[in-house]
């Protein structure tokens, strides 16, 4: 089985190449809230915003959300505890000040940058 939380992932680079092509500079895999143990994939520091690219499987994401048919309440609680983990991060950010920008291994790349770019800009001016 796959380890979950993997890194570097297609899509993950595929817009890390694109949000660098438009002059975006960001650090990777950090650990950004204070006692936390959980890493960020994509965060820039100054504007303090994090990126997240979900994989649509262990995420379940709600477009592709495909239920396993073998083992599937086993699946099931895997697929929520997941869900929470990922609400728990998104919080534990938030209250830290950080916006979290989620990306879907799905959704387009350039309109994933856009929402990217247009967070990290906004962020930069309200700081100021
Ligand atoms: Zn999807």
């Amino acid at each position: 089985m796959q380890r979950q939380a993997r890194q570097d992932t297609r899509p993950e680079l595929a817009l890390r190449r694109l949000l660098h092509r438009r002059g975006l500079r960001y650090r990777l895999h950090r650990k950004v809230v204070p006692g936390s143990r959980r890493s960020v994939d994509i965060v820039f520091p100054k504007a303090k915003v994090a990126v997240a690219v979900y994989g649509c499987y262990w995420h379940a994401c709600p477009v592709h959300g495909t239920q396993p048919r073998t083992n599937s309440s086993w699946w099931q609680t895997k697929f929520v505890d997941n869900r929470r983990r990922d609400e728990a991060a998104a919080d534990e950010l938030a209250g830290a000040g950080w916006e979290l920008v989620v990306v879907w291994e799905h959704e387009d790349v350039s309109s994933a940058a856009d929402r990217v770019e247009s967070a990290v800009r906004r962020r930069l001016l309200v700081r100021r």
